[in-house]
């Protein structure tokens, strides 16, 4: 089904990823520090990548950062403490979601599986315009100007969602059902949700100002 990079360092922990990942059918690569995932990443271009924080060599964080100077393959990153919680959700990162320690594989394996379903190229052809802004729904590519806009794979479903409302309202719930795909406690919802439309927002420069907040709802996308 997909090729997957595991980074981790904790020898069991990675045998159980690998012995769950390739009974869905995924083709797994592994490493067990930061460095070698990196070298792995480069070599193998994984369409997932499940990321321990606490990493010999090259922490998690900067492996992350490393992989997204020039990448939006999905990331998933292992974390341990809510403090590398906050960091993952925080502005800098750019990871796509994280399971806290311990976790249940099953749990992790469904993120795994919502995650590849969303980045699976769509069968439509077509591009949503709002202003100087366009998403190319078939090469996976946001453009402002004509000019592509870097974003990780949950910015660009994010934008999708928004545009696909076509002006409308979204609640935080709705979107992170939506982008994320699962439930989680509300104050998971607005953290999540806000933090990542700050993001959007700074990615989108000029055209910012179309992510609208809609006071005690939630947000929407300015068309025209
Ligand atoms: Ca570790």
């Amino acid at each position: 089904m997909a090729k997957i990079l595991v980074v981790e360092d904790e020898k069991s922990l990675l045998k159980g990823l690998r012995f769950n990942l390739e009974r869905e059918g995924h083709r797994v690569v592994t490493a067990t520090d930061g460095q070698a995932g990196l070298d792995a990443f480069n070599r193998e271009k994984p369409d997932l990548v499940i990321l321990d924080v606490m990493l010999p060599k090259l922490d998690g964080f900067g492996f992350c950062k490393a992989v997204r100077a020039k990448s939006q393959a999905p990331i998933v990153m292992l974390t341990a403490r809510g403090e590398e919680v906050d960091r993952i959700l925080g502005l800098e990162l750019g990871a796509d979601d994280y399971v806290t320690k311990p976790f249940s594989l099953r749990e992790l394996m469904a993120r795994v599986k919502a995650i590849l379903k969303r980045s699976a190229p769509s069968a439509k052809t077509s591009t949503i315009r709002a202003g100087g802004l366009e998403l190319d729904l078939e090469r996976y590519e946001a453009r402002i100007g004509g000019k592509a806009v870097h974003l990780s794979s949950k910015e660009y479903e994010l934008l999708r969602c928004l545009l696909e409302a076509d002006g409308r309202a979204l609640t935080r719930e709705q979107i992170l059902e939506k982008v994320w795909g699962y439930e989680k406690g509300l104050e998971m919802v607005t953290r999540t949700t806000d933090q990542h439309i700050l993001r959007l927002r700074e990615r989108l420069g000029a055209e910012a100002s179309r992510v609208v907040t809609v006071k005690n709802v939630g947000y929407r996308f300015k068309m025209d």
